[in-house]
């Protein structure tokens, strides 16, 4: 008895009735695996063209199954990656596309798949009829920054792309409409039924196409406090939300008139930007986000890095004046290194990759000093010291910065303060050269010269 005969399925009793040949392939469909087969070639291309494949660098495919959207995928992109955690399966689509170079076939879990060696190449689309028995983890695993992905069509139940969908007003409109919607544009793209399917589903599905919001769209927040007020607010939709979240600060009636909303407001009456500006009212951010202060004042260096003067952000920079900054690079226990993605609020190299932290140094500022207050600033750790790595000389690499790159080690976790930092995660050194060298214009132009810099220093 082979595994599949082992009862894993679950959709009917009788053996010889669940195993079938689909698309040419004899399996027998597994309920734990949400192994519903698409089989209307129709329907399967029409989904395929939605994430408009043909020659973009990079499509991966959640789940490729016996190969229905598979097919009409293969030799349209530059590299296709299918990732099954079936291991029959897996196997099925090795054979099938062996000879098709720009196929790759892995066997691993989407819930869990490390996505990082992904950032290397460039744009990266996902499509998938995903499973419905673990499609919401695998959403959350692909979709939540920092992530690879910038363009996504997902085929799900009806009713959750109903509500990943839903603008605030309409019926399906909750929790999991704010958490997805903060970070991504979700449209409905369309209805498909159960028919289409085998064995087939009890409900219809629908097709989503997903694409990232602008940075810019709303004003910064704290992650964390949001998600935790919104899962707060919707967990009993009834219920008026002064009775589920915590006592805000300066009283019920100031956050209300703030939102121009009456005190007894339910979750569901609020827009998302509206349960922003409620989690900002929660962090005491009142004032609108200011970006970095042109009237800041750096000390003015000369070629030797010896102070000459002190002048204002702004003019330093305009004129083009040598001054100091410190990158640090935070290692954890593993090795690993992390790295951050820029506010979309800086005035230099918006929404790029950077060193873990980064700063220019205050009048009279030693580097040493600067690094351990950037790590706090930027990321909320303390270190009780950092190591000079490499000295960078100010030039063109640098924007005239002479830049000392410092070392920390700390195990993590970070709390990255938004206004300064989007996203970040930890990388090991390998593929940050993988991806420097690939795709230089994904960061900072001072992080990749101190990054050189640095891995030069290493060199025997
Ligand atoms: N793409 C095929 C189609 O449209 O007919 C199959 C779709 S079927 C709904 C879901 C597929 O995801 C199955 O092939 C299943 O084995 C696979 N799968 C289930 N859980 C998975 C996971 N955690 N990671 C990767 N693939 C998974």
């Amino acid at each position: 008895m082979n595994r599949r005969d082992q009862g894993q399925g679950g959709y009917s009793r009788g053996r010889s009735d669940r195993r079938r040949v689909i698309s040419g392939v004899s399996v027998t469909p597994r309920k734990s695996l949400g192994q519903n087969f698409l089989q209307d070639e129709e329907v399967a291309r029409w989904i395929a063209d939605q994430i408009k494949p043909d020659g973009v660098p990079f499509v991966v495919e959640i789940g490729p199954g016996v190969g229905a959207l598979t097919k009409h995928l293969v030799g349209r992109p530059k590299h296709l990656l299918l990732v099954e955690k079936d291991t029959q399966l897996a196997a099925e689509q090795r054979a099938a596309w062996f000879d098709q170079p720009s196929v790759e076939v892995v066997e691993a879990d989407a819930t869990r798949i490390d996505m990082r060696p992904w950032y290397a190449r460039g744009e990266v689309r996902a499509i998938s009829n995903l499973p419905y028995s673990v499609g919401g983890e695998i959403l959350r695993h692909l979709l939540t920054p920092p992530t690879p992905i910038t363009e996504a069509v997902f085929m799900l139940q009806k009713e959750v792309c109903l509500r990943l969908s839903a603008p605030c007003g309409a019926n399906e409109y909750g929790g999991l409409s704010v958490l997805v919607q903060q970070d991504w544009d979700v449209e409905l793209l369309r209805i498909v039924p159960p028919e289409v399917f085998v064995p087939k589903p009890k409900v219809d599905s629908g097709v989503i196409r997903l694409r990232p919001r602008s940075p810019s769209a709303l004003p910064v927040y704290d992650r964390l406090k949001f998600d935790r007020l919104v899962r707060l607010g919707f967990g009993q939709r009834r219920k008026q939300l002064k009775n589920l979240l915590p006592e805000a600060p300066g009283g019920w009636e100031a956050v209300a008139a703030a939102l121009d909303k009456p005190t007894t407001m339910r979750a569901e009456e609020l827009s998302l930007p509206q349960w922003v500006q409620l989690a900002r009212w929660y962090e005491g951010r009142t004032t609108e986000d200011a970006g970095q202060k042109a009237t800041e004042m750096f000390d003015v260096v000369d070629e030797n890095n010896q102070v000459v003067e002190q002048l204002p952000r702004g003019e330093v920079h305009a004129r083009g004046l040598r001054h100091r900054a410190v990158h640090i690079f935070v290692i954890n226990p593993r090795g690993d290194i992390y790295l951050q993605r820029r506010s979309h609020l800086k005035d230099v190299a918006p929404l790029k990759w950077d060193s873990s932290a980064a700063g220019h140094l205050d009048v009279g500022e030693s580097y040493a000093a600067a690094a351990l207050r950037e790590l706090h600033e930027e990321l909320g750790i303390r270190v009780d010291e950092t190591k000079l790595a490499v000295e960078v000389p100010a030039d063109e690499g640098t924007d005239n910065e002479f830049v000392e790159l410092r070392i920390a080690h700390h195990p993590g976790p970070v709390k990255v303060q938004p206004e300064e930092i989007h996203s970040g995660t930890w990388f090991t050194p390998e593929l940050i050269d993988g991806w420097v060298a690939a795709r230089p214009e994904d960061f900072a132009k001072g992080f990749v010269t101190c990054w050189r810099a640095f891995r030069r220093s290493l060199a025997p």
